[in-house]
């Protein structure tokens, strides 16, 4: 991220954030420091609803809090900064394979002359000592050649390190893209495309799937008596579930605050249904335990809506039927999971 204000303005930034960490009471680390000044300075509308909304609902903004916050939304930009010092390391290390690649070639155009050169004077009469010129010259040139090739070798092999570490930093990048940084499953992002994709690839293979989107009920409750971090532990509960509850090509993701989306390739609506309620189910047999008393908080249960992606639809009415159909379990009482009609069935119903 860059930061571009006036000395007024970045001092009145620097000023609010130090204000700000002094009274929270969190530690000063440059992160914290970052996280506060970005929130001030108003650089990041999505740090800002998140803080606001902690401060609306007057959770406490602790230590941990903050490292979640910066890990969330500025950590990434670190990771950028990480591949592009990975990129300039390259171009450094290529520049200095062409330099020497252009060493090589002239001593190589050179050796080829000392070489054609010594042919023409040996084809000559030559006496032993001009001989013993020639041959030294042919042996200097040669190890010249010999000693450039390895230092080739060298800046090759230093260049192929460092395209491989920034392999490393690039995949590792793009990884946290798009995992959410709170429960580990895929974020918006990632689930954004994802359904693109999945869409996209129906047009070819015609394989049916289905979106399961669920929300955990009455969440603000349990939020607001126990605490935003039980909150946060209840949402890696339930995210830990959804990854160990389905399988193969299924990807989970984490849609909204507490809300989870799950792509299904190859699964009907029947089939959605069956996976909604297993997932439902598992959860709602868990104790939530606080962590630190070992007291039991009770349990929590999941609403679900479920939509088989019907041809020609496009990925917003696709994801607006699972969202209704959520909708839908919610109103009817929660724990539970409601299949989404047909868009056409949706149409008829709706002329009636
Ligand atoms: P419903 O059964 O209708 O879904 O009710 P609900 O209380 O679950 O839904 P509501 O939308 O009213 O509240 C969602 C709450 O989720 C409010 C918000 O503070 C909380 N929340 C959203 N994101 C996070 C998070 O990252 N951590 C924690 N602890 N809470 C979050
Ligand atoms: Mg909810
Ligand atoms: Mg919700």
């Amino acid at each position: 991220m860059h930061y571009s204000h006036s000395i007024e303005k970045a001092n009145e930034f620097a000023n609010k954030a130090l204000e700000r960490i002094r009274n929270e009471g969190v530690v000063p680390t440059p992160e914290n420091y970052e996280l506060w000044y970005v929130f001030y300075a108003d650089l990041n509308p999505e740090i800002k609803r998140a803080i606001e909304i902690l401060e609306s609902s007057g959770q406490d903004i602790n230590n941990e809090r903050c490292q979640e916050l910066y890990k969330r939304f500025l950590s990434f930009g670190k990771e950028s900064e990480q591949v592009l010092e990975a990129g300039n390391k390259i171009q450094s290390t290529i520049k200095d394979v062409n330099s020497v690649v252009k060493d090589v070639n002239e001593s190589a155009f050179k050796y080829n002359t000392t070489l054609s050169d010594a042919t023409n004077k040996l084809s000559s009469n030559v006496d032993k000592e001009e001989l013993e010129v020639v041959l030294q010259e042919i042996m200097g040139d040669t190890k010249k050649m010999i000693k450039q090739n390895k230092v080739l070798e060298k800046s090759l092999s230093q260049s192929s390190l460092a395209i491989q570490e920034m392999q490393h930093d690039l995949d590792t990048a793009r990884k946290e893209a798009r995992t959410d940084g709170l429960t580990n499953l895929a974020n918006r992002k990632a689930f954004d495309s994802e359904i693109e994709r999945i869409v996209h690839e129906f047009k070819e293979s015609g394989e049916i799937f289905s979106l399961l989107m669920m929300d955990i009920d009455n969440f603000k409750l349990f939020n607001d008596t126990y605490g935003h971090q039980v909150g946060d532990q209840v949402l890696r509960l339930v995210s830990g579930t959804l990854i160990r509850g389905i399988k193969g090509r299924d990807i989970a993701a984490r849609y909204g605050g507490e809300e989870f989306a799950i792509i299904l390739p190859q699964t009907n609506l029947q089939g959605g249904l069956k996976v909604g309620n297993s997932l439902r189910i598992t959860v709602e047999n868990k104790d939530v335990v606080n962590r630190s008393s070992g007291e039991k908080l009770g349990r929590i249960t999941l609403s679900g809506g479920v939509a088989e992606y019907f041809p020609e639809e496009d990925v917003e009415s696709l994801i607006e039927r699972a969202d209704i159909a959520l909708y839908t379990a919610k109103h009817n009482g929660r724990n539970q999971i409601t299949a989404a009609p047909a868009p056409e069935e949706k149409q008829q119903k709706d002329s009636v």
